[in-house]
C-alpha cells in the first residue's frame, strides 16, 4: 500500500442521470445535501452507446451551477465512433469541464457493432491525443477482477494499459472485502502503477438491489453480510443501520491502511452517505 499513502485522501459521490421529472427533483435535493459535505467532486454516469449522453451533460452542468462543486461526466466508448466521442469532448471543453471518468462500458443486449473503440485504454489514448492535458482522467479498476477478465494478472496488466495511455488515477468497482483491495494495490505496485486508486464503496440500501448489482458487475457480497441482510427481511431500519455500520468500518479500515480516498456509489440518495461520512469524521 506504500504507493497510495503519499496522496491526501479525496472524497467523491457518483450519481446516475435521472430519467423522470420526479427523479430530477430527488437528485437536486440529494446533490444539495451532499454538497454541504464539501466533497472533492461529483461524477455522473453515462449509458453505454451514448443512451444518456444529453442527460449526463445536463446533470453535470446543473450540479456545477447549483453546488459550485466540480462535476465529472463519465464517458463510455463502446458502440461509439471516434467523431462522436470527439464531439462530446469538444462540448465538454467549451463548457468548462476538466475532469472525465473514461470507460469502455457494456453493450446493451441486442446492440450491433462495437464501434471504433474496443477497450477503455483506446479511449484514454484518444482523449490524450485529441485534447492533450486538458482533462484529469480517471479510469475503472477491479480489485475482485472484471467479470470478463481472462485471469487476475491479465486484468491488472490491462488496467496498466489505461494508466500508460495517460489516466491520472482510478476508481475501483465496489467491494466489501478490504483484503481484495490491498492485494490488488500490491500487484499494481509490482507492475509500477503508482497513481491514486480510490476505493469505490457502495452504501447498502436494500438487499435485492445490492444482489442485482453485484450479480451484474461481479462484486462479491460476503456470505455473512448477505445472510444478515436476508434475515432482516422487510425491516428497512435494521438494514439501514447494519449497512451504515458495515460500510463505515470498511471505509475506516481502508483509510487507516492508506487508501487515497473513497468514491461513494450514492444511487442518487444522500442519507446513508451522510451518515457514513459523519461516522468517519471527515472534515473537508
Ligand atoms: P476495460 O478497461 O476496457 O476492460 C474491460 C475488459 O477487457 C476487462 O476484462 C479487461 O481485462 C479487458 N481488457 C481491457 N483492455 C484490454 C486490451 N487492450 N486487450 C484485451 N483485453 C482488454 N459503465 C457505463 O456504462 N457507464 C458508466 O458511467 C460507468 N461508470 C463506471 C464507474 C466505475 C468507477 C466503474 C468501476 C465501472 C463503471 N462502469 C460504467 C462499468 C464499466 O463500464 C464496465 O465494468 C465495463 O464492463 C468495463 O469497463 P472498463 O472501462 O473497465 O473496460
Amino acid at each position: 500500500m506504500e504507493s497510495q499513502k503519499k496522496y491526501k485522501p479525496t472524497f467523491s459521490f457518483e450519481f446516475y442521470p435521472p430519467k423522470t421529472p420526479e427523479a430530477v427533483a430527488k437528485l437536486q435535493t440529494t446533490q444539495v445535501e451532499l454538497a454541504k459535505l464539501n466533497p472533492n467532486f461529483f461524477s455522473v454516469t453515462f449509458g453505454a452507446g451514448g443512451s444518456t449522453r444529453d442527460m449526463t451533460f445536463e446533470t453535470v452542468m446543473d450540479i456545477k451551477e447549483k453546488t459550485g462543486i466540480e462535476a465529472a461526466p463519465h464517458l463510455s466508448c463502446i458502440g461509439s465512433q471516434a467523431d462522436e466521442i470527439k464531439a462530446i469532448l469538444d462540448k465538454y471543453i467549451e463548457s468548462g469541464i476538466t475532469r472525465i471518468v473514461a470507460l469502455r462500458g457494456d453493450l446493451p443486449s441486442g446492440s450491433v457493432g462495437y464501434g471504433e473503440f474496443r477497450y477503455a485504454n483506446e479511449l484514454v489514448d484518444f482523449i490524450r491525443k485529441e485534447t492533450g492535458d486538458h482533462f484529469e482522467i480517471e479510469v475503472a479498476c477491479y480489485p475482485e477482477f472484471h467479470p470478463q477478465a481472462k485471469n487476475a494478472q491479465t486484468d491488472i496488466e490491462n488496467f496498466k494499459r489505461k494508466i500508460d495511455a495517460g489516466a491520472n488515477g482510478a476508481i475501483t468497482q465496489y467491494f466489501y472485502n478490504p483484503f481484495a483491495y490491498y492485494r490488488f494495490i500490491d500487484s499494481c505496485e509490482k507492475l509500477g502503477i503508482e497513481t491514486p486508486i480510490i476505493a469505490g464503496v457502495m452504501p447498502i440500501v436494500t438487499c435485492t438491489q445490492l444482489q442485482r448489482f453485484s450479480d451484474a458487475c461481479g462484486a462479491e457480497i460476503p456470505r455473512w453480510i448477505l445472510k444478515r441482510l436476508q434475515e432482516f427481511g422487510d425491516d428497512r431500519v435494521s438494514i439501514r443501520e447494519f449497512g451504515i455500520d458495515v460500510t463505515t468500518e470498511l471505509c475506516e479500515q481502508l483509510l487507516a491502511n492508506g487508501a487515497p480516498g473513497i468514491h461513494f456509489y450514492s444511487m442518487n440518495l444522500s442519507a446513508a452517505c451522510v451518515a457514513i461520512w459523519k461516522n468517519l469524521g471527515i472534515d473537508q
